[in-house]
């Protein structure tokens, strides 16, 4: 059952609370390996749910264009505190609607349109919003992609330090959604100061392992970071733009009023409450196990012969390429979920097929290590990977049904946040 209890909405609306139920269900069943995804506590849930939503609070604390912000503003003070503590920087917003509206609001405060910027390509392991064609940010802006080195997998810094120089970004940005290494900070900001670039450190996957000191930071080195607070940090679905003091009036004024009016205060409440979640020594424990969980179960795959770019992993993420297995990312994927094993399908550096029908999946193991699934369960873990990926490819549905009953067998003996 959802935990909280959702009694009014199951009576108010059977309809959609069945869908919630279910929903949870799914989630306490499956392995969940899609590393941008996790559990947020049942606190977070519960401030989620809250009357601040009924609240407009359009400006910032003490300086609002509504009436009765009695509450809303020593709520939206806490989360801001509790951010600059947490991460150490000399300012935070925490009303970013989501991680693409908060790249959107870097853009808007330091580029007019037309202006060059930098940023990794989508197929390296970038976000859209780095500027990528598709994007709003790639359409407005002349944008510049810097990607990994075909024989590594990883970032060349002497080849973002020519493109730099040659084109002469106002904004770099480092960070990205399928990036399995450490990220170098300091060189970065070496080449930012070198061309008189901004640079922003997205740290969306890595927040959290960032704030459990599991990777290293960004502060002092970038200027502008940028983060959802939804993946590896364990809040609701929202995101932080945090900056030194010289860049932090421009940042507020892009958020609002520049792109956003007013902003929701349930999530902004929810944020506060698991920065104080992620200040604790458990997070910190709960950082380390994430990488641990994902080297280890990196090694296992390695083990039974999976092709991983650039080898292995620093963090909570691994790509896998499966052109050595001769099978796509997609019916790899499907197949899997089948298998009660959840991940995504996922474009691998310098990919021979089309993005909708890839080599790579994508996993991370944030979400499993919030269950509290350790080192232990790894090498059993990536067995179901191989044996549900070989038997897709010989259309075996038996195997896969056969494994998702063991998977949810295992996750039995795991609590999950959100269900009880
Ligand atoms: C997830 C992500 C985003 C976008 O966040 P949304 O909340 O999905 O808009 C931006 N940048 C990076 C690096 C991300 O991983």
């Amino acid at each position: 059952m959802h935990q909280p209890p959702i009694p009014h909405l199951a009576s108010a609306d059977p309809e959609l609370g069945r869908l919630v139920e279910a929903e949870a269900e799914r989630q306490h069943q499956k392995i969940r390996l899609i590393p941008s995804e996790n559990y947020v506590s049942a606190a977070v849930l519960e401030a989620t749910g809250t009357v601040l939503t009924n609240k407009y609070s359009e400006g910032y604390p003490g300086r609002r264009y509504y009436e009765g912000q009695q509450v809303i503003d020593p709520v939206e003070r806490l989360a801001v505190r509790r951010a600059k503590e947490l991460f150490g920087v000399d300012h935070a917003n925490v009303q970013p609607y989501s991680g693409s509206p908060a790249n959107l609001a870097v853009y808007l405060a330091f580029c007019q349109p037309g202006d060059t910027v930098m940023g990794m390509a989508l197929p390296m392991g970038g976000h859209l919003t780095h500027g990528w064609s598709v994007s709003a940010t790639g359409r407005w802006f002349r944008s510049v992609q810097y990607g990994v080195r075909q024989d590594t997998g990883r970032v060349d810094m002497d080849e973002v330090r020519d493109l730099a120089l040659a084109e002469r970004p106002k904004v770099i940005f480092c960070g990205g959604t399928a990036i399995p290494r450490t990220i170098d900070f300091p060189a970065y900001a070496e080449i930012a100061r070198e061309v008189g670039a901004v640079l922003v450190a997205d740290i969306a996957h890595i927040a959290g392992l960032i704030a459990g000191g599991a990777h290293p930071s960004p502060v002092g080195h970038a200027q502008v970071i940028s983060t959802t607070t939804h993946k590896t940090l364990r809040g609701p679905r929202g995101a932080m733009l945090m900056s030194d003091a010289e860049h932090a009036s421009a940042l507020d004024k892009a958020v609002f009023p520049g792109l956003q009016g007013g902003p929701h205060n349930h999530t902004t409440a929810a944020i506060a409450v698991a920065l104080r979640e992620a200040a604790t020594e458990e997070f910190r424990a709960y950082a380390h196990a994430v990488v641990a969980n994902a080297r280890a179960l990196a090694e296992a795959l390695v083990e039974r012969g999976y092709d991983l770019v650039s080898g292995g992993t620093d963090n909570h993420l691994i790509l896998v390429d499966l052109t050595n297995r001769g099978i796509g990312g997609k019916p790899a994927a499907r197949a899997l979920d089948r298998a009660g094993i959840e991940l995504n399908y996922n474009t691998v550096p310098f990919d021979t097929r089309k993005p909708f029908d890839p080599s790579g999946i994508r996993l991370g193991t944030p979400a499993i290590t919030t269950r509290g699934l350790g080192v232990e369960q790894m090498p059993r873990l990536a067995g179901w990977i191989d044996e549900a990926i070989r038997a897709a490819d010989r259309g075996e549905d038996a195997v896969l049904d056969r494994i998702a009953g063991e998977v949810r067998e295992l996750l039995a003996g795991y609590p999950m946040p959100g269900w009880a």
